[in-house]
């Protein structure tokens, strides 16, 4: 199948001060229609660091490369040229397009009145002069995408923009192009599924795996990853559409031998399950919920409201560090935590009653524990985590002890995870 490099510039991501978004983003479009991303290199804003990555992966053999940054109109925006001296193409103004950028930034300009337009316009004219020979890509800021194809031979280069939200849209007019097509035409189309599982060690999955293998499945047509993320397993596997029923009888493997820790098998995360839950359907009602978090200082209810249109069942969190705050917030008895402590069971499940009461929702969630690195003791170690569900009214409930490995990042995440398992249940 087709192989792809792709170049992510600028020397804000290549320092660290913001994380790279397109890199792994086109390495997942790129696998869905079947060409493996076999490098993303990051590169800073010189033209000759840019023009080195290019040639790497053009003696590695890829037959496509994309290039993210680098397209705006000032002098440190050199991609596009680049790009066509790379190629072997002369670079020219194209008068049509800089008359639809001109279009674009006449309303833009009318808003920053002390701009000189005459000045904006001849610096944006620089995004008008393009290799000739290349695929224009409409912009969908100011700067212009490009597919430029090799002047003889050698990888094609699809050019886009840095920020993200031009980048995504303008990568699915590139796939449309005939330049792009030509070059990824030896490319299968992969089928991807993801199955994820909640509750075991990685290592379970491996066994699963060998034990598939030993009782005859054939699993050498599947290309399979299995990885952890956020506490939770994730098996991906690609194939060909003609090996669908030796996927079929992997899942279904899976399925009989891990029953209910097998939670996922149509790609759909653990966030959407519980937001598909709470907004209800003909089978349960719709709930409305409700945190109260101490160790996670909020996390989950960040969590739950990440989504749009969360406002339909989440009524609010109640950030409850300090135990004054667990007892003027969510109404927990002092006495109670003076017996047994912050950190108990029996605390979780005050604070799961305190936040359905006190914000009167169907469900309550209550979270405590020790997040470290400091704050443990013997009886309770960093990573100990009480987390309670409860329904309203002295309804069903349920309450984990859980015992969380990892740095303070990992247990306040792992934390998250676990309850909206427990809320879904
Ligand atoms: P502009 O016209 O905005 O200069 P550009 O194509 O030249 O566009 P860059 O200058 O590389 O793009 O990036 C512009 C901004 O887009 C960055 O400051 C950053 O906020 C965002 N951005 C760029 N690259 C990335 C990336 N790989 N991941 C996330 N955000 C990015
Ligand atoms: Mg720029």
């Amino acid at each position: 199948s087709a192989r792809a490099g792709i170049v992510v510039t600028g020397t804000e991501v290549l320092s660290g001060i913001i994380s790279d978004r397109n890199g792994p983003w086109l390495s997942e479009r790129l696998r869905e229609i079947g060409v493996d991303a076999a490098f993303i290199t990051i590169a800073g804003d010189r033209p000759q660091d840019l023009d080195a990555a290019l040639r790497f992966f053009a003696e590695e053999g890829v037959d496509l490369i994309v290039t993210s940054g680098g397209l705006g109109p000032t002098a440190d925006d050199l991609t596009a040229e680049v790009v066509g001296r790379f190629q072997g193409r002369e670079m020219a103004l194209d008068e049509a397009l800089f008359g639809r950028i001109a279009d674009i930034l006449k309303p833009l300009l009318a808003r920053w009145p002390d701009l000189d337009p005459e000045a904006v316009l001849r610096s944006n004219r620089k995004q008008a002069v393009i290799p000739v020979g290349a695929t224009i890509l409409e912009p969908v800021g100011t700067a212009p995408g490009l597919v430029v194809p090799p002047a003889s031979e050698g990888p094609t280069v699809v050019v886009l923009p840095g920020p993200p939200r031009e980048l995504q849209p303008m990568w699915e007019t590139a796939r449309g192009t005939a330049a792009f097509t030509a070059a990824v035409q030896g490319a299968t189309t992969f089928d991807w599924r993801i199955m994820r599982l909640f509750g075991l060690p990685e290592s379970e999955i491996a066994e699963t795996l060998l034990v598939a293998e030993r009782e005859g499945l054939s699993l050498e047509p599947l290309e399979i990853t299995t990885c952890l993320r956020r506490g939770e397993i994730e098996i991906a596997t690609r194939f060909e559409p003609a090996d669908a029923p030796a996927y079929d009888a992997l899942a279904a493997f899976v399925r009989a031998r891990h029953g209910q820790l097998l939670f996922s098998e149509d790609g759909s995360t653990i966030d959407e399950q519980v937001a598909a839950l709470l907004t209800g359907s003909s089978a349960s009602p719709a709930r409305t919920i409700a945190t109260a978090e101490s160790c996670t200082g909020g996390l989950l209810a960040g969590r739950l409201t990440d989504r749009a249109g969360s406002s339909a069942y989440v009524l609010g969190g109640l950030v409850v560090y300090a135990n004054a705050a667990k007892v003027a917030l969510a109404g927990v008895a002092p006495e109670l935590i003076e017996r047994v402590g912050a950190v108990s069971p029996e605390v979780a499940e005050a604070l799961a009653d305190g936040a359905a009461d006190r914000l009167g929702a169907d469900v309550g969630v209550g979270v405590t524990g020790i997040a470290g690195p400091g704050g443990g003791t013997p009886e309770k170690p960093v990573g100990l985590v009480y987390v309670s569900v409860a329904l309203a009214d002295g309804g069903e409930r349920i309450t984990r002890r859980l015992n969380l490995s990892g740095n303070r990042a990992d247990v306040r995440d792992r934390t998250t995870t676990v309850a909206l398992h427990l809320i879904r249940r």
